[in-house]
């Protein structure tokens, strides 16, 4: 195992508190970065390769370089802590037991960015890391860490995965319907309220306090080529050891099941992993020698995302995980595009027939067909990682597909997914706006 960075203070009984915070060196990064001119700090952040860690991957330091130079009003940096991503759970960790992390993070940030104003966006769901995050807040005020050169405001959102993009979470921070928005323009551009907004994820700024306290190239070392630092993979689902670990970026998803989370559970046998919440492309059992960083996982044909990892032991029912699955984005499409809000609702319920033993002779193929034809058509990437799980598991599996509908029942006609309802009428679309 290696050194604990961004988990360390998450076993001790008082690191929430600024205080405990204190005791663990917190905050002697800020006394640093206050003497850093902006433009130090983001190349010290684009030398680390520090990459956005909630899901896109991008690098944070370029990021921060694209606000504009010649901007004369405000910039604002927004901290995406919606962490609705199934089978991801490690930013609530961090808000629960290391705020100040967060908070030493988003000073830093915003001294890069010439910013003097940050917004905190959780998700609704997460009562418990709100509260203790916006006490820390309030600690961090009273200290004077916090003020007239920087503030944070701490927004709860209502529960919805869409508002976990970053333009569908800026729109729902100005108190609009959390709908995606096109891009360009990106919110480094326009974003909140109009003007240029730094989206990051809370682990990221989290790691941005030992860059500044230990070097860049100490932190670009701990990773691989392209990618510097460890990270927290949330793991779950069929292992001995369910949590949260930290490891190197190079570390592969054979040690992260066998070494960190005590192997396989119940019959033993591995079948599938999701590797990066449930966007990721499905791993088979011999795929598991993935290196499990943005190239790494892109390589192997699938992603890291928000490192969310689920294990699959032999007993798991590939369809009744599809259809899991599949209910959750027919659910949570926010219905502003045609072939998202269609097509999730239709394919989750071809799988719930196939589940329920009356899946037709054509449903695999129908299925992949209507995902394939989205791809690429929307507005915001919720369609293109839905399309990831629908063609893996069924293009991986298909044999226990397939075994299900002839087992189910007698075939039927294939039939066309009906249209979707004019107002008024009962509808097929699952999801709301
Ligand atoms: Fe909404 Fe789906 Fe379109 Fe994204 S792709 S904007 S979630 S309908």
């Amino acid at each position: 195992m290696s050194e604990k960075i961004l988990s360390r203070n998450f076993d001790r009984a008082n690191a929430s508190t600024l205080a405990g915070y204190r005791e663990s060196g917190g905050y002697t990064a800020w006394d640093t970065a206050r003497t850093m001119e902006p433009a130090a700090l983001v190349d010290l952040v684009k030398k680390s390769n520090l990459r956005g860690l909630g899901g896109a991957g991008f690098p944070t330091g370029m990021k921060w370089s694209f606000i504009p130079k010649d901007h004369a009003g405000p910039v604002y940096l927004v901290v995406n802590a919606d962490e609705g991503e199934p089978g991801t759970f490690k930013d609530r960790y961090i808000l629960e037991r290391d705020p100040h992390a967060l908070i030493e993070g988003m000073v830093i940030a915003a001294r890069a960015i010439r910013c003097k104003l940050g917004f905190v966006y959780i998700r609704g769901e997460y009562v418990q890391p709100w509260r203790i995050f916006s006490g820390a807040v309030r600690e961090a005020r009273e200290a004077g860490l916090l003020g007239e050169h920087f503030d944070i405001v701490v927004h709860r959102g209502a529960g919805a995965y869409i508002c976990g993009e970053e333009t569908g979470l800026i729109s729902s921070l100005e108190g609009k319907k959390g709908w995606p928005k096109v891009k360009p323009p990106f919110p480094a551009i326009k974003g909140a309220f109009g003007m240029p907004t730094i989206v990051n994820n809370v682990e990221t700024l989290a790691c941005v306090p030992h860059i500044v306290n230990r070097g860049a190239e100490w932190f670009a070392a701990l990773g691989s080529k392209t990618q510097g630092g460890t990270r927290l993979y949330s793991v779950s689902g069929r292992v001995k050891r369910p949590a949260v670990y930290e490891a190197p970026v190079s570390v592969t998803l054979r040690q992260l099941i066998y070494d960190y989370a005590g192997g396989v559970s119940h019959t033993g046998k591995l079948k599938a992993v999701v590797p990066g919440g449930s966007s990721a492309p499905l791993l088979t059992a011999d795929q598991i020698d993935v290196t499990m960083d943005v190239d790494g996982c892109r390589n192997a044909g699938t992603m890291i995302g928000s490192a969310g990892i689920v294990v699959f032991d032999e007993s798991v029912s590939i369809p009744d995980a599809l259809m899991v699955v599949a209910r959750f984005y027919a659910h949570e499409s926010c219905g502003q595009c045609t072939p998202c809000r269609e097509s999730t609702g239709w394919i989750y319920k071809m799988c719930k027939r196939i589940v329920d033993g009356k899946g037709r002779k054509d449903d695999l193929d129908t299925i992949l067909d209507v995902a394939k034809r989205g791809a690429g058509t929307t507005i915001c990437a919720f369609y293109d990682g839905a399309i990831g799980p629908y063609i893996s598991y069924i293009e991986k599996f298909r044999a226990e597909f397939e075994e299900l509908i002839h087992r189910g029942g007698p075939e039927m006609a294939p039939q066309t997914p009906q249209r979707s309802a004019r107002p008024g009428e009962a509808g097929t679309h699952l999801g709301h706006a």
